[in-house]
């Protein structure tokens, strides 16, 4: 065995089979939203058990959409969470809406949906949550809040495609569910996205809001004659072309074994990260599935950033997953927020370590990243 020196942050996994299926779809006359995306969506319909699925560019798009379909906009409030990555909050900025935090639960890094009630007022519309590192949210409690108060819930699925808890699926309880097939997420075709929603008018709204807000799509005009189409509402350009979603076909067919091999690495490094002295783990909810998206320590925040360095000059690839949204330099200068606002989620940002996690990592590599983690902290 050729010893370990370097473990990659992450690693896709297209294999050929993918490449043979997107290398059809460039061999034909039609890239765009066509059969392919139709395809994806139906399997991808059937993964989620959600009705309608709807191919698109991003989660970003994904966010913004269903804010759109929701009829939020300017004067709006929308709850969420302050650790994510600021494109969950951005989103509701591009509807013309105002984000507004609620703090995150200091065991799993998730919104606390019992400070949520505290949050809310006239002018909120809809609360969206993230499943942070593919950890599903307390979706009862927060459905529940929702149907209280007559709000929207938009889960941000970004990192939990696989995830369920207390008997529910990701995407089950929500309004609209928000998935990214981005470079480093569990299934991806480098960039794009999807929304799915049991809702038939959101998903009608979908459809049009993708593509400029025009009644008819390209494969309307391409299979049958030439039609002249209208523009009803003012859309957006989100929609998924074939090409993007001839990659994904095949990583859904294989996502659960895709999520096995991760999960196999989750354990790896829970034991063989539990009870060392420096660091702490996450608690993963007991009974619920675990999407096993970003696998993360805590450190002491004073050396930090020191460790992140360290693991990165002896080959380990990390990353910081996240320093909170509403210290960064634009939320504070448009919301005036300050150190302190959200301090559960300054602590778990100013102290998280991301590891390497992905199926095509060995167990020898697992092994070899916890190693140098403990060399590091011990130095
Ligand atoms: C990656 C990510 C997004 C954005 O996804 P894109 O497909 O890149 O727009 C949104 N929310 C979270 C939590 C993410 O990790």
């Amino acid at each position: 065995m050729t010893e370990i020196t370097k473990v990659e942050f992450f690693k896709h996994n297209i294999d050929e089979e993918d490449i043979r299926r997107a290398g059809d779809i460039l061999r034909s006359v039609f890239l765009t939203t066509g059969s392919a995306v139709a395809e994806f969506e139906q399997v991808f319909s059937e993964y989620t058990g959600i009705p309608h699925a709807v191919g698109l560019t991003s989660c970003t798009a994904a966010l913004h959409l269903s804010l759109l379909a929701g009829s939020i906009g300017g004067g709006d409030e929308v709850i969420t969470t302050p650790l994510s990555f600021c494109a969950t909050s951005n989103s509701v900025i591009h509807a013309g809406a105002r984000p507004v935090f609620v703090d995150v639960e200091r065991k799993t890094g998730n919104i606390d949906a019992s400070l949520i009630e505290a949050a809310l007022t006239e002018k909120t519309k809809a609360i969206m949550p993230v499943h942070l590192y593919g950890q599903m949210c307390d979706m009862k409690a927060i459905r529940d809040i929702a149907d209280r108060h007559n709000l929207l819930v938009i889960e941000d699925a970004a990192h939990a495609i696989e995830a369920r808890r207390d008997g529910v699926r990701v995407g089950e309880l929500g309004d609209a569910a928000c998935y990214s097939f981005y470079a480093t997420k569990n299934i991806t075709s480098g960039e794009g996205g999807a929304v799915c929603t049991r809702n038939k008018d959101m998903d009608e709204a979908f459809r049009m809001l993708r593509l400029h807000g025009i009644d008819k799509s390209a494969i309307d005009r391409y299979t049958r004659r030439y039609q002249h189409w209208d523009m009803p509402v003012l859309g957006w350009k989100y929609n998924m072309d074939n090409i993007h979603a001839s990659l994904l076909i095949g990583q859904l067919r294989r996502i659960d074994e895709l999520w096995g091999r991760r999960s196999r690495l989750w354990e790896i490094y829970e034991e063989g990260l539990s009870g060392t002295k420096g660091v702490e783990l996450l608690d993963t909810v007991s009974g619920a599935r675990h999407a096993c998206h970003l696998f993360t320590v805590l450190v002491d925040p004073q050396r930090r950033d020191a460790i992140l360095w360290e693991l990165q000059v002896r080959g380990v690839g990390v990353a910081v997953n996240y320093r909170p949204i509403h210290l960064l330099s634009y939320y504070r200068k448009t919301y005036g927020y300050r150190e302190g606002d959200y301090p559960v989620a300054e602590q778990i940002g100013g102290r998280t370590i991301s590891l390497p996690l992905y199926p095509k990592m060995t167990d020898d590599e697992a092994c070899f990243v916890i190693k140098v983690l403990k060399e590091v902290l011990n130095g």
